[in-house]
């Protein structure tokens, strides 16, 4: 077998269909926890039957909280880490405007390009939108609790249409990511499953990822906006 000297030996997966949980629960078996896995980061974006906006479920196999829990459990039983991944700003439908997907799929009022029929890549979210923020982090808290997990993945790549609505025009795109980012901080994310926050920010001028997690003992992490 084949000796990774890592401290974290992780995998990124995409979330087993409902009927494949007994595929998924082998592979751990046989597979990940022999091999030294202690990460999982799970591609839910918007797989789940979600309690607190149904609407925002995407109806291709979701994930109920009973599946949920058969994940969680082959996770803990091997000491894997497991941290659910969501789209948080981009990725949310391909480029037309009538392939809603994510959070737009709910709510379309939350695109940032209405007024776009075809935009370059994929659809993201207004981050300036008054009413936004408050369903992104009901459904954040919700995937941290159903996961049990001690953070989430946000997404955050592939963010191209940024700053088009009337909403955030004027606003440097950068500024408008920091503090997308920032807000989820400041204005009661996780306000209940940890004290502390750390945040693991990596950007370059077209891609950008971040894991915010929970990390007692450590002060709030900030982003600085910074040009490109
Ligand atoms: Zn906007």
């Amino acid at each position: 077998m084949l000796e990774i000297p890592w401290r974290v030996r992780g995998i990124c997966l995409g979330a087993p269909m409902p009927e494949d949980l007994d595929v998924f629960e082998e592979f751990v078996e046989k597979k990940l926890a022999p091999g030294g896995c202690n990460l999982i980061i799970m591609l839910i974006r918007y797989r789940y039957q979600f309690k607190s906006h149904p609407e925002c479920a995407n109806p291709d196999g979701p994930l109920n909280e009973a599946h949920v829990k058969r994940i969680v459990a082959i996770c803990r039983k091997h000491n894997i880490r497991l941290i659910p991944k969501m789209n948080l700003l981009g990725h949310q439908s391909e480029k037309t405007a009538d392939s809603f997907d994510g959070l737009l799929r709910g709510h379309p009022e939350f695109d940032e390009t209405p007024e776009m029929k075809e935009v370059f890549y994929c659809r993201s979210l207004c981050p300036n939108h008054p009413d936004v923020k408050p369903i992104v982090f009901d459904l954040m808290d919700e995937m941290v609790d159903v996961f049990e997990s001690d953070g989430i993945h946000i997404g955050l790549d592939e963010v191209f249409d940024l700053g088009k609505c009337d909403r955030c025009k004027d606003t440097p795109t950068y500024r408008l990511l920091a503090g997308w980012v920032n807000a989820r901080i400041t204005q009661g994310y996780l306000r209940s499953a940890f004290n502390y926050i750390g945040l693991d920010f990596y950007v370059n001028k077209t891609l950008a990822a971040a894991v915010i997690r929970g990390r007692r003992g450590f002060s709030i992490g900030w982003l600085r906006p910074q040009p490109n």
